[in-house]
């Protein structure tokens, strides 16, 4: 039959019904086969290594151009092609990678003739698509009201997820923001907590078959953020944001001019975790928006708030944090909201002043704000129009002040990718590296976005002070980010407490569960390029030596990185390489100690000596020299809410 249809399509008797054709990774493990049901569906289907990580599950979309969705044709005219890039790119898990993947583009007609393409690109372990849909006759527009796109895994299968928030609850209203907690292992089946499915990126579980991460990439302000819909009958579904999200402002239907082409969605698949936590997908397939003439300043900062609260925002304070910065050789100190009203312009030009005399600089607060929530903290009203948003940065620029942190967005809307991008752009005109904070999750934005330098969407370290159950459940989320929230894009955390107490003395609040060298180990699992840290002054002197030496040399770009052992939700250990340095970092979220032989046979050789930062029962975190014997089998013991970070510089 197969042979047929070929000939009878070489020949032209069959423009339309063609047999499903594949697509390979490069090394022939992973295969994409596309087809379209007996209804016109187009549908897709996922093995690797033999074992299948989909079934059948549906593609297309609906919109006003008409529904693309079934009653469709797969053409014979196809396309394929090999990608072979070298991609050099800053501020994320590798600085330096190759892109080998193989393409097909496969074209559909409805039965009333519009036309839709698909374009599939697999690499060795993660698979892109996205739909591209020409100019209709004279339609240059469409919007579209539905995807699709499902992702149907076998009934074996468990979820590592996290869920979409109502819109407009929260504080000051200002959900959803990627602030949630996780369930891990759970049934494919399981409902999310507020019926609204799930964000992006979702990590399963294919029993003993493998894992799979499915995420989005390259969303930028021409389109929405998408997520992932409850499971139904098996299967999850692309959804778009909820006309609730951002007060009900702007098209909850992403519109595209045509000829256009829809974000990437993408799906990460090995037998191990380690293809996921090595993933490049979301910046291998997008391209930079822009240039700028001042690239990103990665570093370091210290961050009042984080401990202190609103409290601190003031110019003495401020000033000690500076002191802070310049005694750790940090290259940033973050002042937070209320900086307008407690501080002042003149303040914070004498702050700058002062921290530039001190080789820091500073990094500013904003409120996103708006007209889609109720924030008062300010200042509000200035980094949501191009005219009050220029201006700002103008006069930041002219105090040196190279970077932004814009807090409170209001959720997925193409409307406000927009202004993410927007804030983006006028700030690269100035000079200015933006911080994302109570936002959406970022999609490829490092490549997209040469002076983005991190967003929130996580629960962070800011809850601790809120919250004795955050504190006490920071073992477990440890061992969750550095498999899912962190693999596809930075992850602001402001982490790194080595307070006892989450309050200003150091003597009240809520405790702290974690061992010291557990809190070192997470400024090399949690990846941001710039790491605004959870010290405070008095650990100049009350936290140990030791930990104060390696938090002065921690780096915050890294060159390369390696899964090397754990479990989301039981323990983590990952190895991240900086220069000719290699830090291996991890954590354990179990209530036994944990033994591990690691294997680091890919990073360090016999012989070779490391540093040893661990947590050991009652005594402080003094580092130690370890001589390596076996490369293959590196002896560690992990304690409960404890960590260690080996070192080879
Ligand atoms: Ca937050």
């Amino acid at each position: 039959m197969k042979n047929l249809v070929t000939f009878l399509s070489i020949v032209g008797v069959m423009p339309f019904y063609v047999s499903a054709r594949t697509v390979n990774s490069p090394d022939g493990k992973l295969v994409v086969s596309t087809d379209v049901d007996g209804a016109g569906r187009p549908i897709y289907s996922v093995i690797y290594d033999g074992k299948t990580m989909l079934e059948k599950s549906p593609l297309g979309f609906k919109s006003n151009l008409g529904d693309f969705s079934s009653g469709m044709s797969l053409r014979d005219k196809h396309s394929r092609d090999t990608v072979n890039r070298e991609i050099t790119q800053d501020r994320i898990k590798k600085s330096r990678f190759r892109y080998n993947a193989n393409r097909l583009t496969e074209n559909y007609v409805t039965h009333d003739g519009k036309k839709m393409a698909i374009e599939w690109s697999v690499s060795d372990n993660d698979i892109a698509f996205r739909y591209i849909v020409p100019k209709q006759g004279d339609t240059a527009s469409m919007v579209i009201s539905e995807e699709l796109t499902g992702f149907h895994f076998p009934a074996k299968t468990t979820a590592f997820v996290t869920p979409q928030s109502d819109a407009m609850i929260g504080w000051k209203r200002t959900k959803p923001s990627y602030e949630e907690n996780y369930i891990v292992d759970a049934p494919v089946s399981t409902r999310s907590q507020y019926g609204h499915g799930f964000t992006f990126p979702a990590l399963f579980r294919i029993g003993d078959d493998g894992w799979a991460l499915v995420s989005e990439t390259g969303v930028d302000g021409r389109f929405c953020g998408s997520r992932l819909s409850d499971n139904e009958n098996g299967e999850y579904t692309v959804a778009y944001p909820m006309p609730e999200e951002n007060n009900g402002n702007g098209n909850a239907s992403p519109a595209i001019a045509l000829p256009g082409k829809t974000p990437w969605r993408t799906i990460t698949v090995g037998a191990g975790l380690a293809p996921i936590v090595e993933t490049v997908v979301p910046w291998a397939v997008v391209e930079p928006r822009y240039e700028t003439e001042s690239p990103a300043r990665p570093g370091r900062g210290t961050w009042s708030w984080l401990l202190w609260q609103d409290g601190s925002i003031n110019f003495n304070d401020q000033k000690k944090f500076i002191d802070l910065a310049e005694a750790m050789g940090y290259e940033n100190v973050l002042i937070d909201n209320w900086w307008d009203r407690n501080i002042g312009r003149d303040g914070i030009k004498k702050l700058a002043d002062y921290a530039k005399s001190k080789g820091v600089n500073l990094i500013i607060w904003y409120s996103s704000s708006g007209y889609w929530n109720d924030i008062t903290q300010s200042p509000t009203n200035l980094m949501d129009r191009p005219v009050e948003r220029k201006k700002e940065f103008k006069w930041l620029k002219g105090l040196g002040i190279s970077k932004v942190k814009v807090d409170f967005f209001g959720g997925d809307k193409q409307e406000t990718m927009r202004l993410y991008e927007d804030i983006l752009s006028d700030a690269a005109d100035y000079g200015i590296d933006v911080i994302f904070h109570g936002c959406t999750l970022p999609r490829g934005w490092e490549r997209l976005y040469p002076n983005y330098v991190g967003s929130e969407a996580v629960l962070a370290s800011e809850n601790l002070v809120f919250s004795q159950d955050f504190c006490d459940a920071a073992p477990f989320n440890a061992t969750l980010h550095p498999f899912i929230r962190n693999t596809v894009g930075c992850m602001e955390y402001g982490g790194t407490v080595l307070n006892k107490r989450l309050n200003r003395g150091n003597d009240g609040g809520n405790y702290r569960r974690t061992g010291d060298a557990f809190e070192l180990a997470t400024a090399i699992l949690f990846q941001n390029p710039v790491q605004n840290f959870a010290l405070a002054p008095n650990n100049l002197t009350d936290a140990p030596a030791d930990a104060i030496e390696f938090m002065k040399k921690v780096p915050t770009t890294w060159d390369d990185v390696r899964f090397i052992d754990g479990y989301p939700g039981r323990y983590a250990v990952i190895a991240r390489r900086h220069g000719d340095s290699w830090y291996v970092a991890g954590v354990n979220a179990g209530k036994e100690p944990l033994k591990l032989k690691l294997d680091l046979s890919s990073i360090i050789d016999k012989n070779d000596v490391m540093t040893l930062y661990a947590d050991k029962e009652g005594c402080q975190l003094k580092s130690e020299t370890l001589k390596i014997k076996k490369a293959d089998a590196v002896p560690v013991t992990i304690l409960p809410a404890g960590g260690f970070v080996l070192v080879k510089d």
